[in-house]
């Protein structure tokens, strides 16, 4: 070994579990700490952390699990099963492994004092580092390894300290170590491995950091050497805006300031110890998460240079919170009661993280510490309690936060969050002083499934600025690739946007119908065998161009008035009145009357219309619309379940509604729920078959159970198209379960949203306080949906279709109403201007069928390409 020193400017790099419990990763590894010595000419120290699930063990066993030999000697072959792996010898590890066991004949093995379980705890990381240095050596690189008991010192214990705390859960030293760095770069080898985890007690023996601990070791070594850097590296690529594995859609935030990473890390995001944040900030030490199976990828960087943008960041979710209420007897004014109340909570090393008070009740909630998990001190703390006040402890509680700079500034776009914690137990909410959350503490029974919901509100509703592209990167599922890719639209084709451009020239505003798109989407549905009728809802577009089209592939044509009825006779000739269904919502009763005489198929809704009007349906064959009693879809105004929807018969009143049939000698043939529109939840249509069996088989007379349309349409690039196969996988299922009746749907979005585009030209484009507006010849008279649901259409600029999309527009019609905006921010070439052809794509459902003449503006032409 040279004598010369070497370079003493240091890069920390922490492997976790994961991370270091498969050869390749190894490689990986080495392959890094070389490069990063290379890059910087520095030096490079890597922490890791025991082999995955080993600390579980450890814990067990320090525990005093019955079955601690066992556990043991199951830990000895698997880590001897890892030196197979790596061609290394059993010898490599054969004394720490005889250490380990060794441990369970140690006299304290009896008492389990914490020292003893401390030993226990810390072999993980021993004998992790001991395997990679092996490794690291047997490939060739020059690696010293390390005791970090020899450099990382626990803290004295703080004052109300539990010892359980002092020995399992310490804070190192890690300043006014004045000669550390030098001390520690005299060793000889320019790539040193070390533990996690794992420090010095102050009576010589081992002390633990607490569980995840091996990030703070990381970056006391940081702040300790000044470090250039200190990596985390681990098995997902940065620090998420949820926890990616509940979230598929969780953004990668790609960079952070140190306030921002503290709270999403404290608040629950276990992909960083909480205490591993002080050390690096107050060093002045960059960070970075990285992943080690995706080692290209830039993953999150933290520091103390990241420019703040306002907006929700993050979504976390910690589960076993515990809620002390504590009802005080005549405590207005009762100097000193919250006084003694917390001096108890001090007495028993409790810290309190959220506080909500009243006027006899103080809560608190606290953190589930493994203090508080691992003793009987909640006890001991209500036993106390109780000498001066009512005690209530409520558990299991999670508490769900919102992190993120100005949270206060954001409440006008948290209406969707706080409507869908209103339908849970909100126990309590608390925002922090320092305005960066916002915390919800609710059951943890009710908070399962609960994050998905509001990552999506955030978005929605722009409180996460997920275009900010400085701070969020891609989704969780795009990086693991399990997205399905919208196709290409239609009218990207060149042919096809010639053929737009030269029918804009006609005249705009202009709905343009693909009549290919629509026959390919009706060419998927016939190919599922499950699905024994087709109908199309024609509300959602009825252009006879359409109709016919659809018509021509087989579809029966569903109604909702006595005018789409008419509409359908004399838009398809031919139309045999047995394919034609009408599903009226309050019609007139005349609307039925008409209906009935020309032989379509009609569906009714309540017992009221048979009472009332019995010698109208006297001896008919009919279809009963059934309300299951909940709903679902893309939107609360397309929600048709429940006991606010108008919708349906309420399944209270089937017999009734059997009974009143059976007077008026009527056969009820069919029986139709529909749920909403645009759901995305595969296991709500089997859930939903089910029950209308068990009706139909109730009614006895029932052939077709109708299960209405909802099959959703990827709209943005953020939405996946919907899963046919899948879907198709389902039906099939469901059809064996009930081969006794025919399968109907009656998708009308589905069909053609996609195949149709509206046209337009840009009348002005303006710039106003720093946002630029392109206004267009057609409103929300045209196009409905922007401003009645916040709907998601693209929009492009046609005339310059080969223009890099560079710059955000806010696109407006010209409709005097402040809703009259058809999307706040889509990028557009910086080129666009006035007269140019803008094309809102995704129009074709609920596009012209919605429009209207306010402020006297003619309805858009309609116009369809048959290629
Ligand atoms: P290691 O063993 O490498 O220390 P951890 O299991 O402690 O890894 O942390 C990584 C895990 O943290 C991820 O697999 C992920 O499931 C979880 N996690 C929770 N919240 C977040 C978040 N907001 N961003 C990223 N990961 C998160
Ligand atoms: N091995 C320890 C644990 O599992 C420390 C760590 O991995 O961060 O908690
Ligand atoms: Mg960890």
């Amino acid at each position: 070994m040279s004598a010369s020193p070497i370079a003493d400017r240091w890069i920390v790099l922490k492997f976790g579990g994961t991370s270091v419990s498969r050869r390749h990763r190894w490689n990986t590894i080495g392959e890094l700490a070389k490069k990063r010595a290379d890059e910087t000419g520095g030096r490079v120290l890597v922490v890791v952390s025991a082999l995955s699930g080993v600390t579980n063990e450890l814990t067990a066993i320090a525990d005093g699990a019955a079955d601690s030999r066992a556990r043991v000697a199951a830990l000895v072959a698997r880590h001897n099963e890892f030196l197979a792996e790596l061609e290394l010898g059993e010898e490599v590890l054969a004394h720490r492994l005889a250490a380990l066991q060794a441990l369970l004949d140690d006299p304290r093995a009896a008492s389990r004092p914490l020292d003893w379980q401390a030993d226990v705890l810390g072999q993980g990381e021993l004998l992790s580092s001991s395997v990679g240095a092996a490794y690291l050596r047997s490939n060739g690189l020059d690696f010293g390894w390390m005791d970090a008991r020899e450099w990382l010192h626990a803290l004295p214990p703080a004052p109300n300290q539990t010892a359980w705390s002092q020995r399992l859960s310490v804070n190192c030293k890690w300043q006014g170590e004045a000669d550390f760095k030098q001390r520690f770069s005299a060793q000889p080898t320019r790539m040193l491995i070390s533990q996690g985890f794992i420090a010095r007690h102050e009576d010589g023996g081992t002390a633990i950091l607490g569980r995840g601990g091996s990030d703070t070791s990381a970056a006391y070594f940081g702040a300790l050497l000044g470090a250039s850097r200190v990596e985390i590296w681990t098995d997902v690529p940065g620090m998420f805006s949820a926890n990616p594995k509940d979230v598929p859609d969780a953004r990668l935030l790609t960079r952070l300031d140190y306030y921002e990473a503290q709270e999403i890390a404290t608040t629950g995001a276990k992909v960083l110890h909480p205490r591993s944040i002080k050390p690096c900030r107050d060093a002045g030490v960059p960070m970075a998460i990285l992943d080690t199976e995706r080692p290209h990828m830039p993953g999150t960087s933290i520091d103390g240079s990241a420019e703040p943008v306002p907006g929700v960041k993050a979504i976390s979710r910690r589960n076993g919170i515990v809620l002390v209420s504590m009802e005080g007897i005549g405590m207005w004014q009762q100097v000193g009661f919250l006084s003694d109340v917390f001096n108890l909570f001090k007495k028993h090393g409790l810290s309190v993280d959220l506080i909500g008070s009243a006027e006899t009740n103080v809560t608190v909630s606290l953190d589930p510490s493994e203090n508080l998990v691992n003793t009987d001190v909640l006890a001991a703390l209500s036993a106390d309690l109780s000498e001066i006040c009512k005690v209530k402890v409520i558990v299991p509680c999670a508490a769900i936060t919102l992190v993120g700079r100005g949270m206060r500034s954001l409440l006008y776009k948290l209406s969707d969050v706080w409507a869908t914690f209103g339908k849970e137990r909100v126990h309590m909410i608390s925002q922090s002083s320092n305005d960066l959350n916002l915390t919800f503490v609710i059951d943890e029974a009710d908070a399962d499934g609960l994050l998905p919901i509001l990552h999506s509100e955030l978005i929605d509703s722009g409180a996460m600025p997920v275009y900010e592209e400085q701070v969020f990167g891609p989704r969780w599922r795009e990086i693991i690739g399990s997205i399905r890719p919208r196709q290409t639209p239609w009218w990207q084709a060149p042919g096809k946007r010639q053929k737009l451009l030269e029918l804009a020239a006609v005249g705009t505003p202009a709905y343009i119908y693909d009549l290919d798109k629509v026959r390919e989407r009706a060419r998927q549905l016939k190919a599922i065998g499950a699905i024994d009728r087709r109908y199309y809802a024609i509300k959602a577009n009825s252009h006879p161009e359409i109709l016919r089209t659809l018509a021509a592939e087989g579809f029966g044509l569903e109604c909702v008035s006595q005018g789409e009825v008419e509409m359908v006779f004399a838009s398809v000739p031919g139309m045999p009145a047995e394919r034609v269904l009408f599903t009226p919502s309050f019609a007139p009763i005349s609307e039925y009357q008409a209906v009935l005489a020309r032989g379509v198929t009609v569906t009714v809704d309540n017992v009221e219309l048979l009472q009332r009007w019995p010698e109208v349906f006297r001896g008919r064959a009919l279809w009963l619309r059934i309300d299951l009693g909940h709903g679902d879809g893309h939107h609360k105004k397309v929600n048709t379940g429940g006991k606010d929807s108008k919708f349906g018969l309420s399944a209270l009143r089937v017999d009734e509604f059997i009974a009143a049939a059976r007077a008026l000698d009527i056969r009820i043939t069919g029986v139709h729920a529909h749920l909403g529109s645009g759901i995305e939840n595969s296991g709500h249509w089997k859930q939903m078959v089910d029950e209308m069996a068990g009706f139909a088989r109730r009614i006895g007379s029932v052939e077709i159970l109708d299960i209405g349309g909802g099959l959703p349409v990827p709209y943005s690039d953020d939405d996946e198209p919907f899963d046919l196969d899948a879907w198709a996988a389902g039906l099939a299922e469901i059809k064996a379960v009930h081969p006794a009746f025919q399968l109907a749907i009656e998708p009308g979005r589905f069909m053609v949203a996609e195949s149709g585009v509206l046209l337009t030209h840009a009348t002005q484009v303006v710039e106003k306080d720093g946002v630029r507006r392109v206004g267009l010849d057609a409103g929300m008279n045209a196009l409905l949906r922007p401003a009645l649901y916040d709907a998601w259409h693209d929009i492009a600029n046609l005339s310059r279709l080969d223009d890099a999309r560079d710059v955000d527009f806010s696109v407006v019609g010209p409709i005097c109403e402040s809703s009259d905006v058809f999307a706040q921010r889509v990028k557009l070439p910086a080129t666009t201007m006035p007269e140019d052809v803008m094309l809102i794509a995704d129009a074709g459902a609920y596009g012209f069928s919605m429009a209207s003449t306010y402020n006297q503006r003619a309805l858009p032409r309609e116009d369809f390409i048959d290629a």
